[in-house]
This record gives C-alpha cells, structure tokens and sequence, in this order.
C-alpha cells in the first residue's frame, strides 16, 4: 500500500506522480495533511487562509464525486506518518515536492520518517513548466540564469521543443482506502478548522478554475496585451490563485493557451507564465533567495510609516485605493502590487520583508516564491530587479495607467466626486513629498548596495 501527500497540488487530474502511482498496481492512503505551522486560526480568516481553504474544499468534493477516499488531517506530516505506519501496511511514500525553506525541511523530515520505517519514498517537482536541470542541461549552462530576456528567449525554445503534455492518469484510475476517523483521531482538524471548510465550500455555480481558463482565453486573451496594466478594465485571467494552489495544473494552462492561434497578445500572456517560472528557477538557483534580509544592514530604513501604508492612509490616492481593494478582497492587480511594493520600500524606506509580509496574509493568490520575487524586484533586489534609481511615481502610474480614475473612484468613494485630473494628486493629508522621498531613497538603496558589494570583497 502507498500514502500520498497532497501539498499545493489541490486537484485530481494531471498529476505528475499519479502515473507512477497507477504503475504500482497497489492501493493507497490519500491524504492531506494540514500543517499548523503554515495554518493557524488567525491565518485562516484572512484572504489567504480562506481562498486556500476554498480550493481545499473543492478537492474533498472531487473526490466524494468520484466515490474516492480523502483524508484531511491537521498536525505535522512526519507524525501522521508515523501512526499511518504503526496502522496500514505501507511501503511507499509519495509527495509533489515544494520549494521554499520552509517546505525543504519538512519533505527532509518526511523523507527520514519514511527512511526510519522502511518506506520507500518518490518526490518529484509537478508546479514548474520547465524541469531546471533538463533546462540547464539544454541550454548549456553552468551557471544559472540571472537575467529575464535571455531565460525567456531560451524558455521559449525549450517549451516549443519539449513541452510536457498533461498527465493522463487521473483519481479514477488509482484504488483510494478509507482510513477510519478513530485511527486519524489524534490529527483530526479542530473545530474552527472544520467550520472554516464548511464556510469556504465553493457552490456548485461557482466557476470552475478550467472554466475560468476558457472564458479567459475566449474572452479576455486578445485584450491582454493592451490591457494587461490598465487595471481599472481587469483584463487579466485572474488565475493566479488556481494555479498557485494547483487547483488547476501549470500543464493544463500551457496547453490550452499553446493551442490558441499565433499572435502577439497570447506570447505576452506566455510571458507571465515565463516570470512565474523564473522566480520558481530562482528560488532553486539563487541561494539568497530565501535569506537577502540577512544580507544587508538595514540601518537606515525604518517601519514608521508602516502602518500608513496597511491601512491605506497615506494620502496617496492610488496607494490607498490598491491597499483598500488589498484589504476588502484579496486581490491587487500586479501593477498595483509593484506601485505599493515600491511605495513602501523605496519612498517610505520599510525594509522589503514587512510588506512581504503583509501580502502574505492579505494576497487571496498568495505564493511564497513568487510574492519574495516581487517584492525584491520592486526592491532592487535579487536576480534581473529594478534597478536602485527606479523608483515609480505614484500619481504619474495612476495618471498613465487608469486616466480617468476610475479605480480610484471605485476604491476610494469619498473621493469619487474629484476632477479627473485632481484625483490622482496627493491629498492634503499626504505622509510624504514624493520628490524629497525620491531623492532619498536612491540614495538609501546606493548605499544599501555598495555596502553589501563591499562586505562580499
Ligand atoms: C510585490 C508583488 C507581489 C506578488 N505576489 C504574488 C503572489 O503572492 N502570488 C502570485 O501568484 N503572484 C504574485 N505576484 C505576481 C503578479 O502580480 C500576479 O501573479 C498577477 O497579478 C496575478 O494575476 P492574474 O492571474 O490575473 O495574472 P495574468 O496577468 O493573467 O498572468 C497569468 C499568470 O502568469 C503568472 N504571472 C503573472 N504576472 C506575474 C509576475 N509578475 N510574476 C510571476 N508570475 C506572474 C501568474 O501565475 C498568473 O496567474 C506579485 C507581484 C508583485 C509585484
């Protein structure tokens, strides 16, 4: 008998591992086990806790559509399979891996458990469209990609030449066990857990994520290019929590978009998947990745505006409106996140890592690869970031990107009754003059860099 651990890979069909499993030809324990280090009450009432818990819910129901067994348990991993061992007559472990510092170590864990109970264990990487050693190996690389354009142009070749079609082995074909409440019982999910589920359970009318794929890709796809920034039409997929999840696979989406006729507007939605890769390559490539807080001294930065900034009080119309719909909803659109990234780290002068985590909690898409991404680019940080002396203008974004305010008017009625020209200015109440914050933060971020430069002398 197998056990197989569900992570961010919340669905039943195209799965990488699934048809290692099939070949098997043994019965298994499905199982997602729910980590309190990652999710506690707190995190489960906000924006990312709860959109997590929606594409949980979805999966329980595809598999009781499917007169499949899932057992959801809450506790940590290694333990569960200890007592799972103690109970079935396992011998293979199973798991899609992560990426993040974090996930690293509990797979390590897991990994020694199934070692110590003489369980063989198979891992491999199902979120990514590339496999980043193959992608090296093809490109000829010994060492790693530093910059977008040349990843993108060779990504490109890679994809057109070896792009992995989606998996065909689905729930149906594998042979789920049902384990017994009363053996699980010492991890099953507390109460606030379990209504948190039952409140989060998407209705049967709610869009599916593939059908959201196809409405976007027939509706929205020849708008991207065109609107992809103005985020006051929302011409985006918005598929991003889907994937992220892996509600929906990263194959499946490649697939569908590759399948739509040649033009520019399908190649600059490509594009995005190309980014997420490059940050998913980073994080497995750049050993600083996970820990540039530590790399530099940040004495001169500070969090006293941070709050400001949290609850959309600077006074900064655009700022204040995109932390607002941040706030409300759990969305932001991404020229929005890289505004207020770089609102808060340059003009406020707030180290990157309070505003990333703040996003964490807040983003409904939240990634921790892809988010650390953003926020060190709008930081001029990490591989291919902005560089130091970027630092974009609020109220000149707001006055290119969303003309006549729309957004703002949406966001922030009470100051829905401004001239078009008016309302993208600094309020009275503004926290800070953007030319003088301009000025100071190129040369905060100068300095932050010479330092780290010379510290690696
Ligand atoms: C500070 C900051 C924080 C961010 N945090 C997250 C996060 O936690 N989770 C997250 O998914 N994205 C994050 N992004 C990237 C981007 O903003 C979102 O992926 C995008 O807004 C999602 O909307 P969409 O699905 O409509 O994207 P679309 O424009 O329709 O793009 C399609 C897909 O491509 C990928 N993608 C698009 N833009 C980017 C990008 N800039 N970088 C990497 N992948 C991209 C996503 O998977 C997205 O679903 C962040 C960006 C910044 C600047």
């Amino acid at each position: 008998m197998y056990v197989w651990f569900h992570r961010r890979d919340l669905r039943t069909t195209d799965m990488r591992l699934f048809d290692k499993l099939r070949s098997l030809h043994m019965p298994g324990i499905h199982i997602l086990v729910l980590d309190p280090a990652l999710l506690d009450e707190c995190r489960a009432r906000e924006h990312s806790g709860r959109h997590f818990l929606q594409q949980v819910s979805r999966l329980q129901q595809n598999y009781q559509q499917a007169n499949q067994h899932l057992v959801i348990a809450y506790g940590s991993p290694d333990q569960v399979l200890l007592l799972l061992a103690a109970n079935y007559p396992l011998q293979i472990v199973a798991f899609h891996e992560d990426l993040t510092p974090y996930a690293k170590q509990r797979d390590q864990t897991l990994i020694d458990t199934a070692q110590a109970c003489g369980l063989k264990t198979i891992t491999d990487i199902d979120h990514m469209l590339i496999d980043a050693d193959s992608f090296d190996h093809f490109a000829n690389r010994d060492q790693p990609y530093k910059v977008f354009t040349p990843f993108y142009n060779k990504w490109k070749q890679a994809m057109h030449l070896f792009a992995e079609p989606p998996m065909l082995t689905s729930l149906n074909d594998l042979e789920t066990v049902q384990v017994s409440p009363s053996t699980i019982q010492d991890f099953s999910i507390p109460l606030w857990l379990y209504d948190a589920l039952q409140s989060t359970s998407p209705s049967f009318s709610e869009e599916e994520p593939q059908k959201k794929l196809q409405n976007f890709l027939a509706e929205k796809l020849p708008d991207y290019e065109r609107g992809r920034d103005r985020y006051g039409w929302s011409h985006t997929s918005q598929m991003s929590g889907y994937i992220n999840t892996g509600a929906i696979s990263i194959r499946q989406v490649y697939e569908q978009v590759a399948a739509q006729d040649k033009s520019s507007y399908v190649d600059s939605w490509v594009r995005q998947l190309a980014w997420r890769d490059f940050y998913l390559y980073q994080a497995l490539r750049n050993p600083d990745y996970f820990s540039y807080e530590q790399k530099f001294d940040w004495s001169g930065f500070n969090t006293d505006a941070f709050n400001y900034w949290a609850e959309a009080k600077t006074g900064i119309p655009i700022i204040d409106a995109a932390m607002t719909q941040l706030k409300e909803t759990g969305a932001m659109p991404n020229r929005l996140r890289m505004v207020t990234a770089m609102f808060l780290t340059k003009q406020l002068l707030c180290p990157f890592f309070y505003g990333e985590a703040y996003f964490r909690d807040k983003l409904a898409d939240y990634d921790h690869v892809l988010n650390r991404g953003g926020w060190l680019w709008s930081s001029s940080l990490g591989y291919d970031a902005a560089p130091y002396f970027r630092v974009m203008n609020p109220v000149r974004q707001s006055e290119t990107y969303d003309p006549s305010g729309s957004y703002i008017r949406q966001w922030l009625p009470q100051i829905a009754h401004l001239s078009d020209k008016a309302i993208h200015q600094p309020q009275a109440n503004a926290i800070v003059d953007l030319k003088q914050a301009r000025i100071r933060a190129i040369e905060q971020y100068s300095l932050l860099l010479k330092q780290n430069k010379q510290q690696n002398k």
